[in-house]
């Protein structure tokens, strides 16, 4: 009996198994198939300067249109384009198309904006970013001021001292850097110090209890000021609500992103913000 039983649960870890199988390498395939076929599109979320209420960049969030419709998040083909070594050339995708779009703003006269880039650990394994990046500023003829990446904490304490080469190569040729999610990860504070980049992300769970959880409102609190004595910017992501905007307000929080402004939004829609921002500011 007992021998019957672990039979059968072995057929069905294996069933299951199988299907995780299939199911993954379907979906490699299909992200193949969206890379060849233009299914992936770039949505941009403003990032706003707490301090006079403006637009002062934005953020490059991938999306993917497959043709049987429905937007795809990327939270749901992000880890598998990582394990595969795909989000190498989904990323150049990504980088040339978000300079491309930015540059572009300015044949429908409106002055570009900041644009930050998400980068994955894959992509500074392949060791070609620096290069890459002066490849796409050249072919799309956007500034490099205009340019920034966003890496993760977990990213830079993978391999720190060869991220920090890379970083202050990426920094000589003029652009921006930012940690995201901070406060996810472990990030060494002496390698904080040592690390060229500009601006601090407030990961969004901190940001969320702010007004309920106390804990969260301390954290938030002390990474606003850690960015500050490190000369770093702040940004607050995930803004949601009224109450979160004044608490970032009153300590002292540089930018904000979150949907109390705006969700990601098509480069067109974009446009429009960005000239009703510009008419505010005439007023
Ligand atoms: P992230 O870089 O931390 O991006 C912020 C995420 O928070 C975005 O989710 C954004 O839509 C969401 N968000 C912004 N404001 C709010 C808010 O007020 N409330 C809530 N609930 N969510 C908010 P999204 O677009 O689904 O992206 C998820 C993650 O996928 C990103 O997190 C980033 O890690 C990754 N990702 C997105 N695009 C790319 C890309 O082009 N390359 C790479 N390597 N990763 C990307
Ligand atoms: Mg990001
Ligand atoms: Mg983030
Ligand atoms: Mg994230």
């Amino acid at each position: 009996r007992a021998k019957d039983k672990g039979r059968n649960n072995f057929q069905f870890y294996t069933a299951a198994m199988n299907q995780r199988v299939t199911e993954r390498l379907s979906l490699e395939s299909k992200l193949r198939q969206a890379l060849a076929s233009d299914e992936f599109v770039l949505h941009y979320q403003p990032k706003v300067e707490l301090a006079s209420g403006r637009i002062v960049g934005v953020e490059a969030l991938l999306r993917w249109n497959p043709p049987q419709g429905g937007l795809v998040a990327p939270g749901t083909f992000i880890p598998l384009a990582e394990e595969t070594g795909l989000i190498v050339p989904i990323g150049e995708w990504v980088l040339y198309t978000a300079c491309s779009h930015i540059r572009s703003l300015r044949e429908s006269g409106i002055d570009p904006v900041q644009v930050a880039v998400n980068i994955s650990a894959r992509q500074f394994e392949s060791s070609r970013l620096v290069d890459l990046v002066s490849h796409v500023l050249m072919t799309s003829g956007l500034e490099a001021s205009l340019l920034e990446l966003e890496l993760t904490e977990s990213l830079i304490m993978q391999n720190p001292e060869e991220v920090i080469r890379i970083l202050l190569d990426l920094k000589e040729m003029g652009l921006n850097l930012s940690i995201d999610d901070f406060g996810t990860g472990y990030s060494s504070l002496s390698y904080l110090q040592r690390l060229p980049v500009d601006r601090l992300k407030i990961d969004q769970s901190f940001v969320r209890d702010i007004g309920a959880d106390p804990n969260d409102a301390v954290i938030a609190r002390a990474v606003i000021s850690l960015g500050h004595s490190l000369g770093l910017s702040v940004v607050a992501e995930g803004v949601s609500s009224a109450e979160q905007l004044t608490f970032l307000r009153e300590n002292g929080c540089d930018e904000m992103q979150g949907f109390l402004f705006s969700q990601a939004v098509p480069i067109h829609e974009l446009a429009l913000l960005l000239q009703e921002d510009r008419k505010l500011l005439m007023h």
